[in-house]
C-alpha cells in the first residue's frame, strides 16, 4: 500500500519524491553490476539456544559494498532490488554462497549447524525458486536440514497458489522454514497452519519492548504461545541485553540472536570467534 501512495505522489513531481526517485533509480543501475564486480558480500550473525548458550545456526546477512558510496543498508537497497526483480538474480548468488560457506565451515568442524538464508516475497513468487535452491545445496554437497529459509509474512499471506507450491517443494527438499519478523505483517494466521513452517522470529520491535512495558511482554508471551500450539520453535531478533536474553528463556523462547551474542560479520570473523569460543568453551 505505501508503495502505491509513493506512485501516485509522483505524479504531483514533489521534489522530495523526485529524489527518492532518483535514488533509487541510481541504486538499481549500481545493483545491476555489483554481482559482477564483486561488491556484494554476506556477513553472518550468529543465532544460540537460550538453554543451552550453544550456537545453533548463523544468519546469512546481504552487504553490498560500494566503490563511492561506501557500505550501503541492506534497508536502502533490498527494496530496490525487489522492485527492479534484481532479487532473484542476487537471491540465487545469495543461495549459492551461503551454502557455500556452511558446507565449508562443515568440512572444518566450525560447528554452525545451519545457515539461514533470507527469501524476499519476489522470490517466494518465482516458479524456480524450488529448483534454485536445491542447486545451491548440490553444489555445495549441503544437506537440506543444514540450510533455513526466512520467509516473510508478506511473501506468505498472498494466498496463491504459486506461493504454496513453492513452499511445499522447499519443505519436501528438507529445508526448514522460518516467519521472519513475526508479527510485524498483517496478522492472518490461518497460513501458519496451512504451510508447514518450523520457526517463527519473534520481531525485534517485541523484543524491545518485552523490558519497557508489560503489554510488550503479553505480546511475546502470546507468540510463543501461539508458537507451542502449533509445534514451532521460536527465536528471538534483536536480542542486546542479559535481561531480555533471560525473560526470553523463562517465558520459553528456544533461541536468540543479537548483539549481545555478536554483531553480523564477515565469514573469516565468525569462523575465528567460533574457534576462541571453543579454547575458552573447554578451558
Ligand atoms: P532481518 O532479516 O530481520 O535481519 C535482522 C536485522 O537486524 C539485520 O539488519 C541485523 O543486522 C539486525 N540486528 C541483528 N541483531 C540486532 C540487535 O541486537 N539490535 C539491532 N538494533 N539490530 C540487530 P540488516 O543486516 O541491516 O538487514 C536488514 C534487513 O534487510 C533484513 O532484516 C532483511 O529483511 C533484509 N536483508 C538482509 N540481507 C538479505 C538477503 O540476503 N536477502 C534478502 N531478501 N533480504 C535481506
Ligand atoms: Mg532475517
Ligand atoms: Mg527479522
Ligand atoms: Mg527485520
Amino acid at each position: 500500500k505505501a508503495k502505491d501512495a509513493g506512485r501516485k505522489a509522483c505524479r504531483y513531481y514533489d521534489p522530495a519524491m523526485n529524489v527518492a526517485t532518483s535514488e533509487r533509480l541510481q541504486l538499481s543501475n549500481g545493483l545491476r553490476n555489483a554481482l559482477s564486480r564483486g561488491e556484494l558480500e554476506l556477513h553472518y550473525q550468529v543465532q544460540l539456544s537460550l538453554d543451552s548458550d550453544e550456537v545453533i545456526g548463523a544468519e546469512a546477512l546481504l552487504r553490498w559494498n560500494h566503490p563511492q558510496w561506501g557500505t550501503v543498508s541492506p534497508a536502502r537497497f533490498i527494496p530496490v532490488a525487489e522492485e527492479s526483480g534484481l532479487i532473484v538474480s542476487i537471491g540465487a548468488w545469495i543461495l549459492r554462497e551461503a551454502c557455500r560457506q556452511a558446507a565449508e565451515w562443515r568440512a572444518r568442524g566450525v560447528v554452525i549447524p545451519v545457515v539461514a538464508v533470507n527469501i524476499s516475497a519476489l522470490q517466494l513468487q518465482d516458479p524456480a525458486l524450488v529448483s534454485t535452491v536445491a542447486e545451491a545445496l548440490a553444489a555445495a554437497g549441503l544437506p537440506p536440514e543444514a540450510l533455513e529459509l526466512e520467509l516473510t509474512e508478506s511473501g506468505l499471506i498472498q494466498d496463491n497458489a504459486q506461493v504454496q507450491a513453492t513452499v511445499e517443494g522447499l519443505k519436501e527438499l528438507g529445508v526448514s522454514l522460518a516467519i521472519d519478523d513475526f508479527g510485524t505483517g498483517y496478522s492472518c494466521l490461518a497460513y501458519l497452519s496451512r504451510l508447514h513452517v518450523d520457526l517463527l522470529k519473534i520481531d525485534q520491535s517485541f523484543v524491545r519492548d518485552l523490558k519497557r512495558t508489560a503489554d510488550g511482554s503479553a505480546i511475546v508471551a502470546a507468540i510463543i504461545q501461539i508458537a507451542r500450539s502449533l509445534g514451532l520453535r521460536t527465536l528471538a531478533e534483536g536480542v542486546e541485553d542479559r535481561e531480555t536474553a533471560e525473560a526470553l528463556r523463562q517465558l520459553g523462547c528456544n533461541h536468540a540472536q543479537g548483539y549481545l551474542f555478536g554483531r553480523p560479520m564477515p565469514a573469516r570473523s565468525l569462523t575465528a570467534q567460533m574457534a576462541e569460543r571453543r579454547v575458552s568453551g573447554a578451558a
